[in-house]
């Protein structure tokens, strides 16, 4: 790993918007030393004055629906409005598969080459949280570093929308025609998430399919009416190819940033997503400690095994570690 900067130097260093500090910062604050979760933290403090004038979007959809194609058209259209913008990439997967399958360069290489955009893989980590921690850390330097938006891109398979969606102020899936949900892996909870649904792949013989599936998720995003911010989840169709329909997304994305920012919706978005972030940041820092204690690390094996056979509840074998716990840690202060 490159040698630390002072905390200081990556401070200035991201807020003058220097890229190769970004990078760097992004790097130390996807560390597991601990040693640099203390710089890391140091930084972010740091960081967090300068946060909080970018636009945060979530992009979601399953492999192959084009998210990477629609996020270089798309991102391609705002870089030639000049605005700055920033990609980010959730992929617990990762991890396992050895090397990011999101957020790749060669996979945007439209925006890979252009001076307003900076696109940063998922951090290779195995757990959702880690990642998801890691990529919360992301939004705030890149936010310090002045980019317009910021894109964090998600596989649609599983838990990592939900993460997505607690961190950005508007989720977009992307679907397409005549895949039938099902196929698409698509549950309801997801639908109810979005603030929009493109239709990607609109094009060629695909046109009129696309535009029958918009009746269709019109109708079903009727069902989930009533959303407390007032804003009505809009069904567009796009192509990523020919890049028909783009312009209409980016201004559905401006008109929901200027109407919740009027409404104050946006602000208090913002705020419910801080508090979450601090509380599931309690619980990851608890676990982590209370799994590396010394004590802990003695007993649970045998607790474990009592709780498989049968023996003891499995609520009672948690009491019995957190007594252990509670009782290791007071001693030792
Ligand atoms: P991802 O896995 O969701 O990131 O999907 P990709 O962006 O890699 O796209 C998967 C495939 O769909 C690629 O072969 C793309 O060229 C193709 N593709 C993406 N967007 C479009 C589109 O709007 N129209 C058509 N016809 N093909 C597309």
């Amino acid at each position: 790993m490159a040698k630390r900067l002072p905390a200081q130097a990556y401070i200035e260093g991201v807020i003058s918007g220097d890229r190769s500090i970004l990078s760097r910062a992004i790097t130390l604050v996807e560390s597991k030393l601990p040693r640099d979760r203390k710089l890391a933290e140091e930084v972010l403090k740091g960081c967090q004055g300068s946060a909080g004038k970018s636009f945060r979007l979530g992009i979601t959809g399953v492999p192959g629906v084009g998210k990477s194609t629609f996020i270089d058209a798309f991102g391609t259209y705002l870089t030639s409005m000049g605005k700055r913008l920033a990609v980010l990439a959730v992929d617990p997967s990762s991890g396992i598969t050895k090397g990011s399958i999101l957020g790749d360069k060669t996979r945007m290489e439209s925006l890979a080459r252009d001076p307003l955009a900076f696109i940063r893989p998922s951090p290779a980590s195995g757990s959702l949280g880690g990642v998801t921690r890691a990529t919360r850390e992301a939004i705030l330097l890149c936010e310090a570093a002045g980019f317009d938006y910021i894109i964090v891109e998600t596989v649609g398979v599983g838990q990592s929308e939900i993460a997505v969606h607690s961190m950005v102020d508007f989720f977009l899936l992307l679907m397409l025609a005549g895949a039938g949900d099902e196929l698409q892996g698509i549950k309801k909870g997801i639908m109810e998430m979005a603030d929009g649904i493109a239709i990607n792949k609109a094009d060629g013989e695909n046109e009129l399919k696309a535009r029958a599936a918009k009746i269709e998720y019109e109708n079903a995003l009727h069902l989930f009416q009533g959303s407390k911010s007032g804003w009505q989840a809009q069904v567009l169709t796009c192509s990523a190819l020919t890049k028909a329909g783009i312009p209409e997304i980016a201004e559905m994305t401006g008109s929901y940033a200027r109407k919740m920012g009027e409404s104050g919706w946006l602000a208090q978005k913002r705020k419910r997503q801080a508090k979450t972030w601090m509380h599931e940041t309690i619980g990851h820092s608890l676990l982590e400690r209370f799994m590396k204690d010394e004590a802990v690390k003695l007993a649970l094996e045998e607790i474990e095994n009592l709780v498989e056979a049968g023996k003891i509840p499995p609520t009672v074998g948690a009491a019995n570690l957190i007594d252990i716990y509670l009782r290791h840690v007071s001693t030792e202060q």
